[in-house]
């Protein structure tokens, strides 16, 4: 089995496999790799050859070879032309947005998979991309409060005099938001943190943060883990209890998301210009939408003496990193899922993770009108 890797389009940093992948499964498949693939994440062609793949400069070439394509996003229009009638493509691919792209796949006869469908079971979980990626969106987010604010995050006690602690709001208290935590409390931050679903609580207050408690009776769990959308009541609630809890933050970090809706607004503008002087907002909900009204996505906006930072891809800020995890979830989707056999591969249609994800197959679109 020949596994193609291509160069991402602009705008993407990672690569969807990586050296140190391929030579911890050496039996796996061939890799074949484009030329430059690795560049943006810190990975060269020659470290790639070091590990036992090819790179090859003719991005054809690696397309009409490939049995099997590993992607971190979906490739452009004249790539997906040049696909092979039933090769297997594998990624993130955001579906629900892309609808266009499945079609041309699917006319192709490509089967497409598409892991940030991926149910958030224990069975999946070393596939899933999306507490991958999340988990490191977190952790840079933190990171670049922690370099951009212009303050210490710790308490400092020095000869000099003492700095207080940078204090810190997490908003959406999942995958991202806990790791965005557990930064920002390793660099010494006071952090408190909010949720609607019930379970975050546990989770915050044992990372050693402080949950903010909004005093309603709804419950925001929705289906299969994720949030609900809230009543206009719960959110009057929501805020009244952040104008009071902003005004002391240096920093909010904000990943409030439902699924398939845009992102909840829950930061105001008259939050943002209650907020101390200096103070800084990363939003990562920026591209559904964002948390805050000000957000622009991609974009720093200043607001009085305060920014909102709503960043297009903080991944590539830690790319090596993220292509590490991204691409050992692709791994282990294709082994766990996929056989190859003569050629052709085959997967159980009944299989749970296989219905979830697969999006494009026998020249048909699935699961996108969800
Ligand atoms: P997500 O990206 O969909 O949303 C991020 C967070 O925003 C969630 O915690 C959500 O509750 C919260 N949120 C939504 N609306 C909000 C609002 N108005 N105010 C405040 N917060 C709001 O979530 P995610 O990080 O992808 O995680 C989704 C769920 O999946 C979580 O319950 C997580 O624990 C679970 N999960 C399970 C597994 C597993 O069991 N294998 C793996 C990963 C995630």
């Amino acid at each position: 089995m020949v596994v193609g890797v291509l160069k991402e389009q602009s705008g993407e940093s990672r690569v969807a496999i990586t050296p140190e992948l391929i030579r911890k499964n050496p039996s796996f498949a061939s890799f074949l790799i484009e030329a430059g693939a690795g560049e943006l994440a810190g990975y060269s062609d020659d470290d790639f050859s070091d590990s036992g793949a090819s790179t090859e400069k003719k991005r054809k070439h690696v397309i009409e070879n490939a049995n099997i394509i590993f992607s971190i996003r979906l490739p452009d229009d004249t790539t997906i032309r040049a696909i092979k009638p039933s090769t297997v493509l594998v990624g993130q691919f955001n579906p629900l947005k892309n609808i266009e792209h499945l079609k041309s796949l699917a006319r192709v006869g490509v089967s497409t998979f598409s892991l940030d469908l991926l149910p958030r079971t224990t069975r999946a979980q070393p596939m899933d991309v999306l507490s991958s990626q999340g988990n490191l969106a977190g952790y840079q987010a933190a990171v670049y409060a922690i370099s951009s604010l212009g303050r210490a995050f710790p308490m400092m006690m020095t000869a000099a005099g003492s700095v207080p602690p940078a204090r810190v709001l997490v908003i959406g208290a999942g995958v991202a938001g806990l790791q965005a935590i557990a930064t920002a409390r390793r660099m010494g931050a006071i952090v408190s943190a909010f949720d609607v679903r019930a379970a975050a609580k546990e989770s915050v207050e044992s990372l050693g943060a402080t949950f903010v408690d909004v005093q309603h009776n709804e419950a925001g769990d929705g289906a299969g883990g994720y949030a609900k959308e809230m009543s206009v009541d719960y959110r009057r609630a929501q805020e009244a209890k952040l104008l009071e809890v902003i005004s002391r933050q240096d920093v909010v970090i904000t990943t409030a998301q439902i699924p398939n809706k845009p992102a909840p607004k829950i930061i105001t503008a008259e939050m943002v210009s209650k907020m101390k002087r200096g103070a800084l907002i990363v939003d990562l909900a920026g591209e559904s939408g964002g948390n805050c009204e000000l957000t622009k996505f991609g974009e720093c906006v200043s607001y009085d003496d305060k920014r909102v930072v709503a960043p297009a891809n903080i991944l590539n800020d830690i790319a090596y990193t993220a292509s590490l995890l991204f691409a050992s979830n692709l791994i282990s989707f294709a082994k766990t899922l996929l056989r190859f056999e003569n050629g052709m591969f085959s997967f159980d249609i009944e299989d749970q993770l296989v219905q979830n994800t697969l999006v494009t197959h026998a020249g048909t679109v699935h699961r996108v009108s969800d």
